[in-house]
């Protein structure tokens, strides 16, 4: 649309030192994210941003933040987690990964001598796996049956105690849903 150029949205953009664009216009009261008019309907400006820099965001995505700075619209500090609507769908649904997704299928050897290594590495993508699992209502004792892991060390991960980098990126994700529905 006319007017809608990077021009027009670089003017908005306060480069700060550590790194981050902050929006210096409009910012949403509830939410913190900035926002524009652009193509002819209000948008958050982080995603405007994103736009800008790669393209069309695919259906169902999300564009997040790697800084916590929600008025920030570096593109560099913008990721896109087209996998956050699948977990999110998976939370409403109260789903977690079992079938042929169960880890005895994928990973026959973790059933060897029917016990648990208790040394078993656990992937990150089980980790998050395990986070949204026990977002979505699976007991500790459920995913300590689906993944190779004790009660213990699943209560450590979702408590943030173990994995803490990893949990801090599921709060992450999790805030960035609450705010990020246009
Ligand atoms: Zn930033």
């Amino acid at each position: 649309m006319k007017g809608d150029t990077e021009e027009r949205f670089a003017a908005k953009v306060n480069k700060i030192p550590g790194g981050c664009w902050e929006w210096s216009a409009c910012i949403h009261v509830t939410t913190g994210y900035g926002l524009i008019r652009w193509e002819g309907k209000t948008q958050k400006a982080h995603r405007v941003s994103w736009k800008i820099n790669n393209g069309e965001i695919p259906a169902g995505s999300y564009v997040l933040h790697a800084c916590d700075n929600r008025k920030c619209v570096n593109p560099d500090h913008l990721s896109l987690g087209d996998h956050v609507q699948n977990m999110r769908d998976a939370v409403e649904r109260k789903r977690f990964p079992t079938g042929d997704a169960h880890h005895t299928r994928r990973n026959p050897e973790w059933m060897s001598k029917g016990e648990k290594h208790p040394s078993a590495k656990l992937k990150r993508s089980d980790v998050f796996k395990i986070l949204w699992a026990h977002r979505a209502g699976a007991t500790i004792t459920e995913i300590a049956e689906a993944y190779p892991v004790h009660r213990q060390q699943v209560a450590r991960i979702v408590s943030g105690e173990r994995w803490k980098k990893e949990y801090a990126e599921f709060r992450r994700q999790l805030a960035e849903i609450g705010g990020d529905d246009d």
